[in-house]
């Protein structure tokens, strides 16, 4: 059995899903667990159905999602031919719930209602892939994953319930097999045990994907991407990236929390908990080497790795009475920052400073100033970019950092970290 993983480039357009199934018929002799996230830029669309439906803005909130279904229902009459298949009944019924949520009175939490908006692009997208593989001879079955992977109520980042989803897999996935070679589910989404859906955190399908290998004790796990592999860093924003032909987990885990949009960082436990490898393949040429990722691999032959987060602020707390901030005011610092949800990614304190580096978000700066604003002076620098470099070799160093003034640096043996200013 193997996972394999499509993103949304992978489903951008007709030509693409056209290339997925390739791919797929070049698989033959497997049994396949395919997920599949939201096509295209689906799930960003999604995401302002949403906000303007709690904005009470429902008009606007209507037609955006219009728009949604527009977009889904030509690429489905491209593939399919026509539109009698039993597919456009299916994408009928999602468009329907999700108008009928559109006709609520948003009473509930925001995350609730973006949570069963937004589950929608991957029910879209997977019904799609589904019928169309059927009609070409990719003979498969359709799972609504919300059947089986059960979460807690935590929207827009629910943790799954390990116990309940490995007893549905087994009870519900593995016999489908029984039926046909490949079974599609969606990335991305699951339900509370009130059947609310939920989704598991932006670009989570990638995790969705480990979850099942685990759960199947697949043989790997391949993430099928529109780039060669996995890259020493984004090469969006630096010139000269090389591939890197393999990596261990543990550095990957390290990269993408550093902030490396590679791979959700949810994605490496599960497989490494089983030692099953996750290979990155490029779907527009499956011949090219692409990235395996497994427990060891040659550290030596590691390239310089380059992580720039961008948009950072840095916040310093002073405390206004000179107390020290030592490990009792850290703690209370700390479980502030948890309460409210903001992820630090780089801190440092002096004898009555604490400063940390946290993504830029105003809503939560406010929130933060509040409630810390008693006991200390707060001020903040915005506009900053967070670069981290692993296996660092000076020269690069100051390369990458040329005209930016350093406000902050971290370093250890393997990894620097600089807070820059332009
Ligand atoms: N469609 C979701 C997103 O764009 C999940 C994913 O792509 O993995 O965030
Ligand atoms: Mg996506």
């Amino acid at each position: 059995m193997k996972v394999f993983k499509f993103g949304g480039a992978s489903l951008e357009s007709v030509e693409r899903i056209k290339q997925v199934a390739q791919i797929v018929q070049s698989f033959p002799d497997d049994k396949l667990l395919i997920v599949i996230s939201a096509m295209g830029k689906t799930t960003n669309e999604l995401e302002k159905v949403a906000q303007n439906f709690y904005m009470r803005k429902r008009e606007i909130a209507a037609q955006l999602l219009y728009n949604v279904e527009q977009q889904h229902i030509q690429v489905a009459e491209s593939l399919l031919g026509n539109r009698e298949h039993p597919l456009f009944q299916q994408l009928q019924q999602f468009f329907t719930e999700a108008e009928w949520t559109l006709g609520e009175k948003p009473l509930r939490a925001y995350d609730y209602y973006y949570d069963q908006l937004v589950s929608m692009g991957e029910l879209l997208s997977t019904a799609i892939v589904s019928a169309f593989f059927n009609t070409i001879g990719l003979s498969n079955t359709w799972v609504d994953v919300r059947d089986v992977f059960r979460t807690d109520d935590n929207f827009r980042d629910a943790n799954i319930d390990w116990a309940f989803t490995q007893k549905q897999v087994t009870e519900k996935v593995v016999p489908l097999f029984n039926q046909t070679n490949i079974v599609i589910a969606q990335g991305f989404i699951g339900s509370t045990d009130q059947n609310e859906s939920v989704t598991l955190g932006r670009e989570g399908s990638d995790y969705s994907a480990a979850v099942f290998a685990n759960m199947l004790d697949a043989e790997s796990q391949t993430i099928w991407k529109d780039v060669e592999g996995l890259k020493n860093a984004d090469p969006k924003l630096f010139p000269n990236t090389v591939n890197i032909p393999e990596i261990s987990y543990g550095e990957v885990i390290e990269m993408a929390y550093y902030g490396a949009q590679v791979i959700h960082p949810k994605t490496i436990k599960p497989l490494q908990n089983k030692q099953i490898p996750l290979l990155v393949k490029c779907f527009l040429d499956k011949n090219l080497p692409g990235t395996v990722i497994r427990e060891q691999a040659d550290v030596r032959q590691l390239p310089p790795i380059i992580v720039l987060k961008r948009n950072q602020v840095l916040l310093t707390l002073t405390s206004k009475d000179y107390a020290f901030i030592t490990e009792d005011k850290i703690s209370d610092i700390y479980e502030t920052f948890h309460r409210l949800k903001v992820k630090i990614n780089l801190m440092q304190n002096g004898a009555i400073t604490f400063s940390c580096c946290i993504d830029h978000n105003p809503e939560k700066i406010e929130l933060l100033i509040k409630a810390l604003h008693n006991d200390f002076k707060i001020s903040y620098n915005e506009a900053l970019e967070l670069l981290t470099v692993r296996y660092y070799q000076d020269g690069l160093l100051e390369d990458l950092s040329n005209h930016h003034t350093v406000l902050l640096e971290q370093r250890s043996k393997v990894t620097v970290q600089r807070l820059l200013k332009k």
